[in-house]
């Protein structure tokens, strides 16, 4: 019973956490509803909090508070590290607990009391990369490096020194604040590894995902082949179908099945419902940004291009209302003309509004190369490596 416990509290924490992090930092998230309960889940709940700490304890809890927020979330700082590590450690656990007595089973082989175990293991050593690997840092000895294999396309990055690190600032890259350093092909700053996601780290940070992903789909597939091993072990069917005399169908027996499951395997049903739901938000997570990696734009990037392409479309609207606008004054100056058909004026109108913005993306050099830069960084690269020692 304790088992169960443990398992409901810690599936609605880790949810509570995995879709208010996911949230924040993944634009398909940020339509109004869910923007809202983000929103709740972070600064509204939070500001409650606050005031509730200047109510009970007056100004002096509330700078203990503003301490505790700055070194949480302004701050490099290993807590979500961590609830990363229980996350993973207590669902092996519960799993371990709860249906290991079942491997061997009818269905399953006693292989994967093992490999989950090597799986979980894999996971936690693409953690350990992602977070304690250099993401690609930029400073005075290979600043030169990056800017040539960064060229500026003058468009949403043009040349520019980056005010704390006094150095130029390579294209794509971006000063973190958190850790306080410009990083090379800037992604973000992920709080889950308390590193920045960048050149050099993108491709564990994918992995890291990925790996997840399977591991959560591995478990499923684990526990229901376990479930149904029970099923044949214990001859659930043959017992309905003859000593409960229940049809021998689909549709009256799987009610009665899963009932039974329920009753029995709560735990399990639990776990697959829990590891279902991770499933999805890791498959939209991966799929977010396998698209990003295949058109060679970082998150970073995504939202400068947002930013530019509505700021052109802007622009070109109000050229053309000062061009309709010139337009028909010069149709007022010229009464004495024979007035122009309405179609041809609807058509020349549209003409002018319809000025197409384009992102032009010039670090895009196709799918191939792409994944190519993702997997081999050009600062791992012998060529960037000589004109290291050229200059050095
Ligand atoms: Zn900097
Ligand atoms: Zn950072």
């Amino acid at each position: 019973m304790a088992v169960q416990w443990l398992l409901v509290c810690h599936g609605l924490v880790t949810l509570l956490v995995v879709v208010s992090f996911l949230c924040g930092q993944w634009p398909i998230f940020q339509g109004t509803f869910i923007q809202r309960i983000h929103f709740f889940l972070t600064f509204g709940a939070y500001d409650y909090f606050r005031r509730f700490v200047l109510f009970s304890c007056g100004s002096r809890g509330v700078d203990a508070l503003h301490s505790a927020e700055y070194y949480c979330c302004d701050r490099p700082n290993p807590i979500i590290q961590l609830i990363y590590l229980l996350i993973i450690g207590t669902t092996y656990y519960i799993i371990a607990k709860s249906s290991f007595i079942y491997i061997p089973g009818y269905y399953i082989s006693g292989i994967h009391r093992y490999t989950s175990f090597l799986a979980v293991g894999v996971g936690i050593i693409l953690f350990l990369l992602t977070s304690f690997s250099d993401p690609g840092v930029v400073n005075s000895s290979n600043v030169s490096q990056y800017l040539s294999a960064y060229p500026y396309d003058n468009i949403i990055f043009t040349e520019k020194e980056c005010h704390t690190c006094k150095i130029p600032k390579p294209a794509r890259s971006k000063h973190c604040s958190i850790c306080d350093r410009c990083v090379a092909r800037f992604d973000h700053h992920c709080a889950w590894m308390n590193n920045c996601i960048g050149e050099r780290n993108t491709r564990y940070f994918m992995a890291f995902i990925l790996w997840h992903f399977l591991i959560c789909i591995y478990g499923i597939a684990a526990l229901a082949l376990i479930l149904a091993g029970r099923l044949k072990d214990l001859q659930v069917v043959h017992i309905l179908t003859v000593y409960y005399d229940i049809e021998n169908s689909y549709r009256e027996l799987a009610p009665l099945v899963l009932q039974w499951l329920l009753n029995s395997h709560n735990t399990q049903i639990l776990v697959m419902v829990f590891l279902a739901v991770i499933t999805m938000l890791l498959a939209g997570f991966f799929t977010y940004h396998a698209k990003l990696c295949l058109t060679n734009t970082t998150t970073n990037e995504s939202f400068k291009w947002q930013e530019y392409l509505s700021w052109q479309t802007k622009v070109n609207e109000a050229k053309a209302s000062a061009a309709a606008l010139k337009a028909s004054l010069g149709e007022l100056s010229q009464e004495k003309k024979p007035p122009e058909s309405k179609w041809k004026t609807f058509f020349s109108r549209s003409h002018l509004e319809e000025v197409e913005v384009v992102k032009n993306n010039i670090y895009d050099k196709g799918y191939l190369h792409n994944i190519y830069e993702i997997v081999a960084p050009f600062s791992t690269r012998r060529s960037f490596l000589l004109k290291k020692s050229k200059t050095g």
